[in-house]
C-alpha cells in the first residue's frame, strides 16, 4: 500500500496557488497532515480523493496514476470530507443503508457490514436514533462508518475533529489510531494535539508547500535544548511574541510566564524547559525559525 505524490501543484481558476510542488509518500500507519488554516491541506486531500485534478505533477497508488485512472483510487479509498451531508430525519442505520446502496454494496453484504461498523465506531446503541439528535462527535463517527463501508486501504479524514468537544476529540483520535493498524490513515488538522500522540509520521504544510515530513519525535528533537521558560512583566508579552515563537503564556504572580523557542537563552532568568511538538511546529512555521536544522 503506497500513495506516491510527486511534484504536485494545484492552482484554482481564480489564480490561488493552494498546493505548490508537493512531493510525499504515504505508506503506513497514521499520517498527520498538519498546517494552519489555508495551508492547502484540504486541497491536497481532494487531489488524493480524485475530487479535483492537479495542475501539475502526478499522484500514484501502488504505481497506478490516479489522475488517469481515478477508479483505482476510489475502489480502495475511504474519504471523510469536512462537511458530510446527512439527512437529519434518517436514523444512523437508514443513512448507512442508503450510502451503501449508492456505493453499490449488495443488500445482504451491506447489512452485515453496517452492523460491524456500528460496533467499530461505538454507535450500536444509537443505531435507530435519527441523525438530527446526534452530537458532533456522533455525526463524525457516522461519517467514518460511511467512509469504511468499502473496507478501504486508505482512509482520508479532512479536519475531522473540528467542532468536537475535548472528550469526543480523544475518542475520535483513539478510533483513528485503531483503524490505522491495518490501513493507511491520513488525517489533516491544524491542532497539534490531534496528532502528537498518535501519528507515526507528520507532514507539515504551510502556504501550499510541504514544510517538512518527519516523525513527531524527530521534529521535537529539532528544538530540544532551545525551549525556555521565563516570566515577563504583563505589558511586555507582545514584543516577546514578536521575537520568539511563544507556545504557552500563563498567569504568574509577577507577570506572565512564557514558554518559547529560542536558539540562545532569551533572558537572564530564562530556564530550560521540556520541548513539545507544539514548540517544534510553531518554530518551524515562524518567520524567523531559531536556526532549525
Ligand atoms: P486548508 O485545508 O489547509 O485550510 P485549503 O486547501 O482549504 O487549505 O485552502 C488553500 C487555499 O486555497 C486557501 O487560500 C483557500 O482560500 C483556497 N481555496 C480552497 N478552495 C478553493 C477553491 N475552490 N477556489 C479557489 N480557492 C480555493
Amino acid at each position: 500500500m503506497e500513495l506516491h505524490i510527486d511534484n504536485v501543484s494545484k492552482t484554482y481558476a481564480d489564480g490561488t496557488r493552494a498546493v505548490r510542488d508537493v512531493s510525499l509518500t504515504v505508506s503506513e500507519g497514521l499520517v498527520g497532515l498538519l498546517g494552519p488554516n489555508g495551508a492547502g491541506k484540504s486541497t491536497l486531500m481532494q487531489l488524493i480523493a480524485t475530487i479535483t485534478k492537479p495542475t501539475a505533477g502526478t499522484l500514484r497508488w501502488n504505481g497506478t496514476d490516479i489522475v488517469d485512472h481515478p477508479a483505482t483510487m476510489r475502489r480502495v479509498l475511504g474519504y471523510l470530507p469536512q462537511d458530510v451531508g446527512m439527512y437529519p430525519e434518517l436514523t444512523a442505520t437508514e443513512f448507512l443503508d442508503y450510502m451503501a446502496a449508492l456505493k453499490g454494496l449488495p443488500g445482504d453484504a451491506a447489512r452485515t457490514r453496517i452492523d460491524t461498523l456500528l460496533d467499530v465506531v461505538g454507535l450500536q446503541d444509537a443505531r435507530d436514533r435519527s441523525l438530527g439528535g446526534f452530537s458532533g462527535g456522533m455525526r463524525q463517527r457516522v461519517g467514518i462508518a460511511c467512509a469504511l463501508l468499502n473496507d478501504p486501504d486508505l482512509l482520508v479524514a479532512d479536519e475531522p475533529t473540528v467542532g468536537l468537544d475535548p472528550a469526543e476529540r480523544v475518542r475520535f483520535r483513539t478510533l483513528l489510531t485503531d483503524l490505522a493498524e491495518d490501513r493507511v490513515v491520513l488525517l489533516s488538522t491544524h491542532i497539534v494535539s490531534d496528532v502528537e500522540a498518535t501519528a507515526t509520521r507528520l507532514a507539515i504544510m504551510d502556504d501550499g508547500r510541504l514544510a517538512t515530513t518527519s516523525s513527531p519525535e524527530a521534529l521535537i528533537d529539532r528544538v530540544r535544548d532551545r525551549v525556555w521558560e521565563w516570566v515577563v512583566p504583563r505589558g511586555e508579552l507582545s514584543p516577546v511574541r514578536d521575537r520568539y515563537p511563544v507556545t504557552k503564556a500563563t498567569r504568574d504572580p509577577n507577570g506572565v510566564r512564557v514558554h518559547a523557542v529560542a536558539a540562545q537563552q532569551p533572558d537572564a532568568d530564562a530556564s530550560p524547559a521540556e520541548a513539545t511538538l507544539e514548540d517544534a511546529y510553531l518554530a518551524l512555521l515562524s518567520d524567523s525559525p531559531p536556526s532549525l536544522s
